[in-house]
Order: C-alpha cells, then sequence, then structure tokens
C-alpha cells in the first residue's frame, strides 16, 4: 500500500526553488571541518530555524579521535615564471587543498608537481582534496591547466592559520511528548559542493522548520549539522546520554542531482527508519535500497557498535558513482530544485510516519470485543468506507498483543498509518485498546 509520491499533498513541506535558493546561498562559503566558513554556514541555517551552535575547543578527546586546529584561511595562489597567478583560491574555493599548513616559497616546476592534483580522466574539473589529519600543503587544479604549466620558477602563497580554536556544529531541537527522538544528521564541512552537501543542508533546514510548526510531537526531531566524522564523533562523545533516546536516524546526503533515490540501510538494517524508507520507496519506480557497509557518510558513526543507532542514509546517486562527485563538476548547475523538492518530500513522509508508530495492547483480548454494542460495528453495513475502516478496529485488535507495532500492522494489512491511528484512537476511547510503553520498535 505504498503511496506514490506524485500524490503527495499540494501543501508541500518547502517550496522547490526556497531549498534551491539555500544551496545558492551557501555554495560560495569556503568552508572546512573548522574556521569561518562553518561558523557562517550556521548563521544562515540559524536564520530559518532554531539552532543552538556549539563550539568544541581544539584538543578535546572525543573517543579515539581529538577535535583539530582550526583552519582559518586568507589568501593561496601560485604565480608562474611570468609573475602570473595561474591558481587563485578567489576563483574557486576547491582550488587549494583544504587544511593546507601555510606556505610562502617559490620552487620549480617539478618540485610543485608533487603538489597538485587533477584529474586526467576529467581534464576540466577540479577536484576536491582535503588534509585534516596530514600537514601538508597543495593546490587543486584541472589537468587541463596543469599540463600548460611551462618550466621555471614558481611562487606559492598559502596565508592560513592553522591553531588552537575551536570546531563549531549546530543542532536544533524539536521536543516531543514520549520523551524518545529521532535524529537527522547531514554534514556541512564541504567548501563549494553542491550536492555533496547542501542538497542536505538544505533539506535538513526545510525538514526542521516543517517540524517546528507541525504541532505537538510525539518523538522529539533532533537535526544535527555537524562537519563529517569528526563532527559526527565529537557529537555523539559529547550526548552519550541521549543516545538510549534515539529510536532511529537519517543522515542526509546527495539529495540534489537528478538521479533516483537510494536508500541505505542502517546497520541493523530493519530499524524504524530502515523499514519506513522501504515502504515509501517502494512506490518510485526507480528507488533502490542497499545494504550497510561500513564506508560512506556518518551512518558510520552513528551505526557503529557501541553507538548502534539504526541510522541509514539517503542519497540520490551514491557517493563516487557520478563523475562529478568531489569536484568542480559538482556545481549549482548539477543539482536541481525538483529532485531537492521530491528528498524533502519523502523525508517528510518517513519522519511523519516515524512519529506515528506505537506499539498498543488490546484490553480486551480473549476473543473478539463485542463492538456492535459499543458503536464500533456497522450493523448495517455497505459502505466501503466504513467497512475499511471496521477492518482496521480489527486488524488493530488482532495485533495489538504488545510485541506489533502500527507499522508491524500496516505491513501486514496494507492499511496506512494514518487509517490505523485513527482506529487506534477510537479503540482507546472504548476502552479496548491501551498505549503500550514505548519500546524498541
Ligand atoms: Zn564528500
Amino acid at each position: 500500500m505504498a503511496r506514490p509520491v506524485k500524490d503527495l499533498p499540494k501543501d508541500r513541506i518547502a517550496d522547490p526553488d526556497a531549498l534551491f535558493a539555500l544551496c545558492d546561498r551557501l555554495y560560495p562559503i569556503c568552508r572546512s571541518i573548522t574556521g569561518p566558513g562553518v561558523r557562517e554556514t550556521l548563521a544562515v541555517i540559524q536564520e530559518s530555524i532554531e539552532l543552538s551552535i556549539i563550539e568544541v575547543p581544539s584538543g578535546t578527546p572525543v573517543f579515539d579521535w581529538t577535535v583539530p586546529l582550526e583552519w582559518t584561511l586568507r589568501e593561496a595562489w601560485v604565480e608562474d615564471p611570468s609573475g602570473t597567478r595561474v591558481i587563485d583560491v578567489a576563483d574557486h574555493n576547491l582550488h587549494v587543498v583544504s587544511y593546507s599548513t601555510p606556505v610562502d616559497m617559490t620552487l620549480s616546476r617539478e618540485a610543485l608537481e608533487a603538489h597538485l592534483h587533477s584529474l586526467p580522466e576529467q581534464p576540466d574539473a577540479i577536484p576536491y582534496r582535503t588534509s585534516y589529519y596530514a600537514e601538508t600543503w597543495g593546490f587543486c587544479v584541472s589537468h587541463e591547466r596543469r599540463t600548460q604549466l611551462p618550466k621555471g620558477t614558481y611562487r606559492v602563497h598559502i596565508d592560513a592559520t592553522l591553531a588552537p580554536g575551536s570546531m563549531s556544529y549546530g543542532e536544533c531541537f524539536i521536543p516531543g511528548t514520549s520523551g524518545k527522538e529521532i535524529l537527522v544528521s547531514t554534514h556541512i564541512c564541504h567548501p563549494s559542493l553542491a550536492n555533496d552537501n547542501l542538497s542536505g543542508i538544505s533539506v535538513a533546514t526545510h525538514l526542521a522548520k516543517h517540524f517546528a510548526n507541525a504541532g505537538e510531537l510525539r518523538h522529539g526531531m533532533r537535526f544535527v549539522f555537524v562537519p563529517g566524522t569528526i563532527g559526527a564523533i565529537t557529537w555523539l562523545a559529547q550526548n552519550e546520554d541521549l543516545i538510549p533516546n534515539i529510536i532511529s536516524g537519517l543522515v542526509l546526503s546527495g539529495i540534489g542531482d537528478s538521479g533516483p533515490l537510494t536508500y541505505k540501510r542502517s546497520r541493523r538494517g530493519d530499524g524504524l527508519i530502515d523499514r519506513l524508507f522501504e515502504h515509501h520507496l517502494a512506490a518510485l519506480p526507480n528507488a533502490n535500497i542497499r545494504p550497510f557497509i561500513p564506508y560512506g557518510y556518518d551512518e558510520r558513526q552513528y551505526c557503529s557498535p557501541g553507538i548502534d543507532i539504526s541510522a541509514g542514509c539517503l542519497m540520490r546517486t551514491p557517493y563516487g558513482e557520478y563523475p562529478e562527485y568531489h569536484s568542480s563538476g559538482d556545481n549549482l548547475a548539477f543539482i536541481n530544485a525538483a529532485s531537492l523538492a521530491e528528498s524533502a518530500e519523502v523525508c517528510a513522509r518517513v519522519l511523519q510516519d516515524a512519529q506515528c508508530v506505537d506499539r498498543y495492547r488490546n484490553l480486551q483480548p480473549k476473543c473478539e470485543p463485542q463492538l456492535g454494542r459499543r458503536g464500533l460495528y456497522d450493523n448495517v453495513g455497505g459502505e466501503n468506507q466504513s467497512k475499511d475502516a471496521q477492518l482496521a478496529l480489527l486488524w488493530m485488535l488482532s495485533y495489538s498483543d504488545g510485541h506489533h507495532s502500527t507499522l508491524d500492522i500496516q505491513q501486514l494489512s496494507g492499511i496506512d498509518l494514518t487509517a490505523l491511528n485513527h482506529a487506534a484512537e477510537r479503540l482507546i476511547a472504548s476502552d479496548l485498546l491501551a498505549l503500550e510503553p514505548f519500546g524498541a520498535i
């Protein structure tokens, strides 16, 4: 009974143009895992949602890692033997290897070669390279430009600071009544790359805005905007007390390109979000579901055995499977408003359903309770609508044994969660059903 996405309600969670506009606004910012670009990005997100910005000092131990030094880049360029700037980060943020150490020297064309990165198979594209955990410097350039650089003496200049400071991340928590919560995480550390991951930032921001205005939530929704890997590890290390309350999680990454939606399951494979994506993506002919592998985005951290949140990852074309990945080809022309909007709608549906999944207990479990005397059974019958409603009552009574959740009943019966929840409300009002204390679903 999967609902096709074309049947989505008219009141979309976000205007496609607004989703694209946020990517467009954030695209020029020079981000890394720390530094002013991340803060500027978080400040822009904060214009739309109530975002707490947390600063974690460099050197803070976080599980097996340490929060790194803060990187601040001012200038980075290469001058050829004639004094012409042939590579300049002012032209494109990808031109410098992220976390490059400061340098100001002259060197030969041959010596420069070891510090250049290009993509021979894509001669027009500038690659994206980082060196977070090894001290070095480098420049990224199109292969075409690289092969044209003449022999002679070059000057390289990187005006950057790599010094104790802090790592910034953002968090938006929308409380619910159950004391449990659902985690949505996206990385914010890539400079001038649109799909990876301005798409995730934009969709997460608009989802947070939507759920903040959605009225009372049963389960809290926690949106975290973190630098990739180290940010997720830091968040987990600093919030271990919250982990037992997290029912399930979702990592958003690369959801703005025109490829079909791809959901990567959590390590457990059958968590709440896994099952809901399985249900919702069944309606999309090209959508894919992939098993967990311990490589990819921050689901690796959330799913690690000592944390064990059932967090999956939503993508469109998976990372590394499109030539524009981690290069200047992943620009604003590579993403589009319609794909962003479809990704946002599917996420909203999944997260909305995650709010509605519960377990109940039938309070009259010995044989069927007499529905007619409680006004729950249509003695005249005939109308399909009322038959459906009665069937929903019967499914709820039959499987509300304390073990089956409404998601289980949905999958067994084909009746959607809204109808099952409506049936549950009617049965509760007649003292035939009680909500079970929330447990693992
Ligand atoms: Zn990436």
